[in-house]
């Protein structure tokens, strides 16, 4: 089993799968960094047996069933993870692949197909829909269909955790239950039906078969890396708007936590007298860790404040990779959006010549990123393996802290619409 299996490139999905508490459980009540550590004492041990036992390191992780949490990407860039792939309702954007937390994230997908396993008819249906999807996707210049199942739904008539972990039950191993088994002839056409699905797809000529791996190739970012010129550098300060947002350019996208960088680097630069040359991306920040301070007024700070602060803030960038969760004026203490829509709008004017203001001023701005990331509810929760009821609204707001860092991911070189 090793062995056939070792001749296919390996993904992870997580250590124990069902077994209590599965990750959307143990990572609700924690923040940003206590949850990457808590993932990563949790998962890693999974995660290095895969790569030891394949003699590959795993090319991505998909949760088990809705267990969906935002710090698991925390551990992901930690590992080494690139991409992120299954599917599931608590974050998207377009229903297309994108990056989220500097991870390739292929989730929520406008076409995640399967075939139901019965036969025939089954087929027929996915067949269809497979059809619509190809075509649908040679209408916008290429794109990707998801693909996924359990080995278990194969020879299993109900899943294996279902019988055993069901509403947040956990039953030590010696009471573990195996499930409805199918006859061996329900096997064979679940066997046949996947085969023939395959074969099916395998007869267009314009679609290709590709793993994690291979996609993380065709939407590899293209801004990471990036210089920007003086002049691209103005674009992206002058297209940041009242709503916080990714920014999608020519051949390559920017989160805002990117454009946020960009920004506070030059402006960096431009305080220090340092030549004006290009901006090298280096690395993809994340978003804060926290809740933003509540502004309810327009705030007010001299060019002095100003300078110190954006120093101060190049310095948290810096140390912690992050956006910082509060910004201070002195001790005035603004919201992160607040300051960026400001220090943009001074650095567009500063790069297009015009002096340094007396004062500048910061108004209550919105992340409209976040709208991609589900509020908390429960359609999110509906996995049956959760304890009735399952809630994480301080999770789900975490996870909209980290909308700065979501972006599309662009195909080949090629600008979606
Ligand atoms: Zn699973």
């Amino acid at each position: 089993m090793i062995e056939a299996l070792a001749r296919h490139e390996i993904g992870y999905h997580s250590n124990y799968h069902s077994v209590q508490p599965t990750p959307a459980l143990y990572l609700a009540p924690l923040g940003w960094d206590e949850g990457v550590v808590e993932f990563d004492r949790r998962e890693r041990a999974g995660f290095d047996d895969v790569g030891r036992i394949f003699g590959q390191k795993p090319s991505c992780y998909g949760q088990p069933g809705s267990s969906w949490g935002p710090q698991s990407y925390g551990a992901l860039r930690r590992w080494d993870v690139d991409v992120y792939l299954d599917a599931g309702n608590h974050l998207g954007l377009d229903d297309r692949p994108h990056y989220y937390c500097g991870v390739l994230t292929f989730y929520k997908l406008a076409h995640t197909l399967r075939t139901g396993l019965a036969g025939e008819r089954e087929l027929r249906m996915a067949e269809d829909r497979f059809q619509q999807a190809r075509q649908a996707l040679i209408d916008e210049g290429g794109g990707v269909v998801s693909i996924f199942y359990h080995p278990c739904e194969f020879v299993h008539k109900e899943f294996w955790d279902g019988v055993n972990f069901r509403d947040g039950a956990n039953p030590p191993r010696a009471k573990w239950k195996i499930p409805p088994v199918k006859s061996p002839e329900e096997s064979a056409v679940a066997y046949r039906t996947f085969e023939n699905y395959i074969r099916f797809i395998q007869g267009f000529p314009d679609v290709q078969f590709i793993t994690a791996r291979e996609a993380a190739k065709l939407y590899r970012d293209r801004a990471r890396g990036r210089s920007f010129s003086p002049d691209e550098l103005k674009a992206v300060a002058a297209a940041v708007g009242e709503g916080v947002t990714f920014q999608r350019r020519d051949d390559y996208s920017l989160s805002a936590a990117e454009a946020f960088w960009l920004v506070h680097q030059w402006l960096t630069w431009r305080f220090n007298q340092w030549p004006a040359e290009a901006i090298t991306l280096a690395s993809s920040p994340l978003g804060p860790s926290s809740a933003a301070p509540v502004m309810a007024d327009i705030v007010t700070a001299d060019w002095s404040q100003f300078e110190r602060t954006v120093a101060d803030v190049s310095d948290a960038l810096t140390r912690d990779g992050r956006i910082p969760s509060v910004i201070w004026l002195g001790s005035v203490a603004v919201a992160p959006e607040s300051f960026f829509v400001s220090a943009a709008r001074v650095a567009a004017d500063l790069l297009a010549g015009l002096p340094a203001p007396a004062e500048v001023e910061f108004r209550p701005a919105a992340l409209e990123a976040a709208r991609y990331v589900a509020d908390d509810g429960p359609e999110l929760w509906g996995w049956i393996i959760f304890p009735r009821n399952h809630r994480a609204p301080g999770m789900m707001e975490l996870a909209k802290r980290q909308a700065w860092t979501i972006k599309p991911a662009v195909l080949d070189g090629k600008a979606t619409n």
